[in-house]
């Protein structure tokens, strides 16, 4: 681990601690420049973990995003394998970016954004909830802007 001081690459772990996260936090002392540090690791999920508006984290579930879309697809037009690609597509996004973390905004986008090109009454149901359209207002001018979209 290299000093943030003096670029040495020779510290010494002067105490580790673990965090309930699996993280392992090491405070660290240059052996040239004798400053203290602290470096942090952490595992790497190969899907990121989720961050919450409240800015909680949780890991990707797979199963709890089915679930909610196929609830907005209730007594749709949308095939059970339709509803498994998209979580794929999802999943498969979410890998595609690398990172430990990321907003949990990027999940509800990307389903969203899914959903309108298979059923735009289920998208509307998404939406709903997702964009927190909760009077009839913002609902209305949800449909108008779907309405004027090509
Ligand atoms: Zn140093």
């Amino acid at each position: 681990m290299r000093c943030p001081f003096c670029q040495s690459d020779d510290s010494k772990v002067i105490d580790t601690t673990h965090d309930t996260h699996g993280g392992i936090r090491r405070r660290r002392e240059c052996q040239a420049c004798k400053q203290r540090f602290s470096s942090f690791e952490r595992p790497i999920l190969s899907t990121p973990l989720l961050i919450k508006q409240d800015g909680t984290r949780e890991e990707f579930d797979r199963e709890k995003l089915e679930r909610g879309i196929r609830i907005a697809c209730a007594k749709r037009p949308v095939s059970a394998a339709d509803i498994e690609r998209l979580v794929g597509q999802v999943e498969a996004e979410l890998q595609s970016l690398g990172k430990s973390e990321v907003s949990s905004r990027l999940v509800g986008d990307q389903v969203v954004r899914g959903l309108k090109e298979l059923d735009q009454i289920a998208y509307i149901r998404y939406a709903i909830v997702y964009l927190r359209l909760d009077d009839l207002h913002a609902l209305r001018s949800e449909i108008d802007r779907l309405l004027l979209e090509p």
